[in-house]
C-alpha cells in the first residue's frame, strides 16, 4: 500500500498502520452509514473489507448515499459501493456480497473478522449481529441515525448488547421505526465519522487516549448539547446472560461485583451527607448478607 497515502496519519504517535491494514472487517449495510462508513475505512487504509447488503439502489436514496451515482440506481448497493472504495484506493481488498443476513449464515460471515460495523437498518438483524459478535467475541461498533438524531457505541461482551438495547421483538426484516424514516446527509457523515472513530480505536488504540465509546453517546440535533453519553447497563433477563454464563461467567460476576461496589459508595457518599440515617437502614453489604442467610435458612428448612 502506497505510503504516501497514508503519510498524514502514520506520523501520529504510536500509530501503527500495519493494524489497520491486516484488518478484516465485516460491514452489514451498505446505505447511508455504510457510504460514509466505507469512505472512512477506505482513509483509514483498513486493508479487507467485507461489504454486505441485500438491498438495491433507489432514487430517494442519493440524498444521502454519497458514494451512488444516477447511473447506479437498479443495481446492488454492495457491489457498487465496493467499485466506488475501490476507485479511492485499488490496493485495499473489498469483497461484496448481496445475500440476506440470515441465522443461517451469521456464523460463516463472522469466521475470521477482526470487527463488524452495524450499518443495518432493522431490529432483527441488529439483534441476530449482535448475538453472534458475543459468541465469537468480536467488537461490534454500533451505529443508528434518523434525520433528527443518531446513537454510536462499541458492544463487546463487557457491554450492553443490541437486544438490551432494542428488546422489542420485531416481524422478520422490519424496521426500527414502523413508518418510512426520514434522512438527510449530515446526520449520516456525524455518525458515520463517529462510527469511524471506534473503528480506529478499537483497532490501533494510541498511547494516553480515551477509549471506544460505550454503548451509547447520542446526537440530539435540536438540543444545545448535541451529544450526550448515556450509559447502557445490561438488561435483566436479555439474552446475552444466558449466552455470557455459558461462555464467560467471570464477566457477569466482574459486572455484578463492580455494579455492588459503585452502590457501596453511592451508599456511603449519601450517608456521609446525611440522606440516609445508617443506624435505620443497612448497608448494601448487610443487605446481601440478610438475604443469604434468609435463602440459608429457607433451604435448610426445606432439606428438612
Ligand atoms: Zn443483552
Amino acid at each position: 500500500m502506497s505510503e504516501l497515502i497514508y503519510s498524514r496519519q502514520t506520523c501520529i504517535e504510536g500509530w501503527k498502520q500495519e493494524k489497520l491494514s491486516n484488518a478484516r472487517i465485516l460491514m452489514i449495510g451498505c446505505g447511508a452509514l455504510g457510504n460514509h462508513v466505507g469512505i472512512g475505512l477506505i482513509g483509514l487504509g483498513v486493508g479487507n473489507i467485507f461489504l454486505y447488503d441485500h438491498d438495491i439502489i433507489e432514487d430517494h436514496n442519493l440524498n444521502r448515499q454519497s458514494l451512488f451515482c444516477i447511473e447506479d440506481i437498479g443495481k446492488k448497493k454492495s457491489e457498487s459501493l465496493k467499485k466506488r472504495l475501490n476507485e479511492r484506493n485499488a490496493r485495499i481488498k473489498v469483497y461484496a456480497n448481496s445475500d440476506k443476513v440470515t441465522e443461517d449464515n451469521i456464523s460463516l460471515l463472522l469466521q475470521n473478522i477482526d470487527l463488524v460495523i452495524d450499518c443495518v437498518d432493522n431490529v432483527e438483524t441488529r439483534q441476530l449481529v449482535s448475538r453472534e459478535c458475543i459468541i465469537k467475541d468480536i467488537p461490534l461498533v454500533h451505529g443508528g441515525i434518523s434525520w433528527d438524531g443518531g446513537q454510536v457505541g462499541v458492544i463487546t461482551r463487557k457491554t450492553a448488547c443490541l437486544s438490551c438495547i432494542f428488546p422489542q421483538k420485531k416481524e422478520p426484516g422490519a424496521p426500527c421505526r414502523d413508518e418510512i424514516i426520514p434522512g438527510v446527509v449530515y446526520s449520516s457523515q456525524i455518525i458515520a465519522g463517529l462510527m469511524v472513530e471506534q473503528v480506529r480505536k478499537v483497532l490501533n488504540p494510541l498511547p494516553g487516549e480515551l477509549g471506544p465509546i460505550g454503548p451509547l453517546l447520542y446526537y440530539y440535533p435540536n438540543e444545545p448539547n448535541h451529544f450526550v453519553y448515556k450509559p447502557i447497563l445490561r438488561r435483566l433477563g436479555c439474552e446475552c446472560h444466558d449466552l455470557l454464563e455459558e461462555l464467560n461467567p467471570e464477566i457477569l460476576e466482574q459486572e455484578a461485583l463492580e455494579k455492588k461496589s459503585k452502590m457501596d459508595a453511592d451508599n456511603n457518599a449519601m450517608q456521609q451527607l446525611g440522606i440516609i440515617d445508617s443506624s435505620k437502614r443497612p448497608s448494601i453489604q448487610e443487605d446481601i448478607l440478610e438475604k443469604k442467610t434468609t435463602s440459608k435458612k429457607k433451604s435448610s428448612k426445606a432439606g428438612k
